[in-house]
């Protein structure tokens, strides 16, 4: 009988101790790269974090792989973009992953273009001719003083459902901000030379960039956001050249280069490839990284008179 009770003490023992593991680590879901290196920032090994694209994916166009079910059933938190970037996958996999907590509208659902000022709204709702801005332009890690609105946003929302470790997430938050206000002195200082220079796009990705930098966007290759360059739409921008010219045309790691790259023989402008998001490039290995290098690159092509 003795015995007995004691090993009935060592199971429950053994089972509490399953129950419990040392380290319960907050599982975040992030749509794109940018989100997912934030997340990390903020939560170091506090979290858990899955990234469902890369920087060489389309953000607009990504075919849901089965495999980010399985990790959007099991997500604490979503961290996605919103502003209908990920209009056409999201929605699908939130609703097969049958994950209460990451719903819209609950504590596990974070949108950042929720908490930024938008631009490119349009005045009138209109997805005629595939426009996919319609709900503005949700590319907003293109502009560094986002990324800082978003970082404590999304601290605020990780002490709220990881409520344990607020304190841990507030002082992550201090440190992360304290990094960040200092490297975007530095990129102030030395995007300078960027204010003013005209440029033209092959997508409208860079919007808050630009309002950042002072660069004026004088044309976009794609006729529409998410459509195709045309041969004729790229003869009407060299035409737009000839009386008002561009530095540089500028484009994403993760598209097409053939658009810009006829324009750069056409108009003899340089074809510059920015990262656009964490991983797009060699040098964009986090955050940081991201803007040290897409500065570099725009700088080298076209900060000179
Ligand atoms: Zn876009």
């Amino acid at each position: 009988m003795k015995l007995s009770k004691k090993i009935i003490g060592l199971l429950v023992t053994a089972t509490a101790a399953l129950a419990l593991p040392a380290h319960a680590a907050l599982k975040v879901f992030a749509c794109e790269p940018e989100w997912g290196a934030l997340a990390q920032e903020l939560g170091g090994n506090l979290v858990e974090v899955s990234v469902a694209t890369n920087a060489l994916q389309d953000p607009h166009q990504i075919q849901a792989r089965p495999s980010l079910l399985a990790r959007a059933r099991s997500a604490d938190l979503l961290v996605c973009t919103g502003a209908e970037l990920e209009a056409g996958w999201l929605p699908l996999l939130l609703q097969q992953s049958g994950n209460a907590r990451i719903q819209p509208g609950q504590g596990g659902h974070f949108a950042a273009a929720d908490f930024v000022r938008k631009l490119d709204v349009p005045a009138r709702l209109d997805r005629a001719l595939g426009d996919v801005h319609a709900a503005g332009n949700p590319h907003i890690q293109t502009d560094p003083r986002n990324i800082a609105l978003v970082a404590q946003a999304l601290a605020a929302r990780l002490q709220q459902v990881d409520a344990a470790h607020a304190s841990d997430y507030a002082a992550r938050l201090a440190d992360f901000s304290r990094r960040w206000s200092q490297a975007l002195a530095r990129w102030n200082t030395q995007a300078a030379p960027l204010r003013g220079v005209a440029v033209v796009s092959q997508h409208k990705a860079y919007a808050y960039l630009y309002d950042w930098l002072g660069i004026r966007e004088v044309a976009v290759l794609e006729p529409k956001p998410g459509v195709e360059p045309s041969a004729a739409h790229l003869q009407q921008v060299l035409a737009t050249l000839k009386s008002s010219p561009a530095r540089m045309a500028v484009f994403s790691a993760y598209q097409d280069p053939r658009a810009a790259d006829w324009l750069s023989k056409n108009a003899g402008v340089p074809a510059v490839k920015i990262p656009f998001t964490v991983g797009g490039t060699d040098g964009a290995k986090d955050l940081f990284g991201l803007f040290d290098d897409t500065l570099q690159r725009l700088l080298q092509a076209g900060g000179q008179p």
